[in-house]
């Protein structure tokens, strides 16, 4: 998860005060890594239809990613393969989202 690297707006806001730190999609909570990938309701419904567990949160995403590899890795018959995809369904969460921030989509 890069370690907090993507420009969410919650990381924005504490370095540009006059920016908005809420999530663009759902408007309801700030905009953390862990929010935008994992718990925006938009994500939810993205992980619950390729039919991952995503981890409960906690304050660092690199440590869901974590746990969320290794329970993956615990349930799966094709560890590489759902990887692979988990990283590209993260992917496609971020460039959605980018698509909504600068496209306005
Ligand atoms: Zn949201």
């Amino acid at each position: 998860m890069a370690h907090e690297g993507l420009p969410v707006n919650q990381k924005l806001h504490s370095r540009i005060a006059s920016s908005n730190p809420m999530c663009i999609r759902c408007q309801m909570e700030e905009e953390s890594v862990g929010h935008c990938i994992f718990d925006c309701p938009n994500s939810v419904e993205a992980w619950r239809l390729a039919e991952f567990e995503v981890p409960a949160q906690q304050t660092e995403p690199w440590k869901r990613w974590s746990e969320f590899t290794q329970a993956t890795i615990l349930r799966s018959h094709n560890y590489s393969s759902d990887i692979e995809l988990a990283a590209n369904l993260c992917w496609q969460i971020w460039k959605v989202r980018n698509e909504l921030v600068f496209n306005k989509k």
